[in-house]
């Protein structure tokens, strides 16, 4: 939801000289810190730039292996395949969709580097058990932060829990920066370097420079920059965000109460202890009578004016790239798999107007007695 606030400040982007390396980026590093309580904050071109920058700077490739969830989007996947190391794909577990904690263990190897979580839908993982198993074998830990902004346990925010955490701000998420992305990390030395390999390996930014244009190179690095006109739309969505986060839970809240009273759905949620999630959408998996359906169940749905979506539609390892090359059968990760072909996603953002989530509701009962 982009309105006045963030066309105007776009506008004043455009209207100045600084496009890149300007103040506006530092500015919301340091508005992103203080809502998520970081010490760090690096603002990156998306989530997928940052979890790449991330395993770069692990130093992974041949022959290491990441843990990674078989139940999210591909870019959890694909920074480290970037790498050229290799996916060790974990199920879900049913009830909340996220990663199976239990089944993390046994696909630890002796080349396992790193286990990357995503707080699917929101939902924060029980990190206290990851970072246990982590602690007993040495690995690093990343969260996938892309649907979790505003999810904590214990009060600490998603991304801070395991050793660094990126959020997206791609137009569906929480908040949006058209196209962009934050690491956060307790650690400040890997901060530092990330500050230095999203741009180009160069050692000093152009603020830092004493003679004008005049650097050095000292590692490879990329070019995964925010610029200033995604950084003031993401200052402005910001400061909108708690609102957006309330609305979101309100919305939530709504459609769960009436829909968990219907047999046929099964509505994917979590109650890790001391999780606060951040409801990115209300994701319902289909199943008694209308078992098989959900195609239909979204046709009628959107008949009725109602957009939905499914997260995500197959596992990442049934996603033809990664069957071709990891060569794993339809009939594993058995759980993803049913939440990928039988569940639906209804919204529950802030565009969302009075009377909507009553009219949702309606429309998901309708359209089952209609099967
Ligand atoms: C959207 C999403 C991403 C990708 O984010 P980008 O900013 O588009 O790179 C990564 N992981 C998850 C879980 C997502 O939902």
């Amino acid at each position: 939801m982009v309105g006045d606030e963030e066309r105007r400040a776009v506008q004043e982007v455009l209207c100045g000289t600084t496009y890149v390396h300007g103040p506006i980026v530092s500015g919301f590093e340091q508005d992103f810190a203080a809502f998520t309580k970081a010490p760090e904050a690096l603002a990156v071109a998306s989530c997928t730039a940052g979890l790449h920058l991330l395993y770069f700077d692990l130093g992974i490739g041949q022959g290491d292996e990441v843990i990674v969830p078989a139940q999210t989007h591909v870019a959890t996947a694909h920074a480290v395949e970037f790498c050229g190391a290799h996916c060790v794909f974990v199920d879900a577990e049913e009830g909340s969709g996220n990663i199976a904690i239990e089944q993390i263990r046994d696909a630890i190897t002796p080349n396992t580097r790193a286990i990357s979580v995503v707080h699917y839908l929101g939902n924060p993982v029980d990190m206290r058990e990851v970072n246990a198993i982590a602690k007993k074998h040495g690995l690093f830990v990343v969260e996938d932060c892309a649907l979790s902004l505003g999810a904590t346990l214990d009060g600490v925010h998603t991304g801070l829990l395991g050793d660094a955490g990126c959020f997206s701000f791609y137009p569906v998420k929480h908040m949006t920066t058209a196209e962009g992305g934050m690491v956060i990390t307790r650690h400040a030395d890997l901060a530092g370097r990330v500050g230095i390999t999203r741009a180009f390996g160069v050692d000093r930014t152009v603020d830092k420079r004493e003679k004008s244009g005049v650097y050095d190179v000292t590692t490879l690095g990329y070019n995964y920059r925010m610029n200033e006109i995604a950084a003031a739309i993401g200052r402005e969505q910001l400061r909108r965000l708690p609102g957006f986060l309330e609305s979101r839970k309100r919305n939530f809240s709504e459609l769960k109460a009436r829909l968990q009273e219907i047999p046929e759905l099964r509505i994917l949620d979590s109650e890790v202890a001391g999780a606060v999630g951040s409801n990115y959408c209300l994701s319902i998996v289909v199943g008694g009578r209308a078992h098989g359906r959900r195609d239909e169940l979204a046709a009628a749905m959107k008949a009725a004016g109602v957009g939905t979506s499914v997260y995500y539609p197959r596992p990442v390892p049934h996603m033809s790239y990664y069957m071709e090359k990891y060569g794993h059968s339809r009939e594993s990760f058995p759980v993803a798999a049913n939440i990928s072909e039988n569940s639906i996603a209804l919204p529950v953002g802030p565009h969302l107007e009075e009377g909507d989530t009553a009219y949702i509701i309606d429309a998901v009962k309708k359209a089952l007695f209609s099967l």
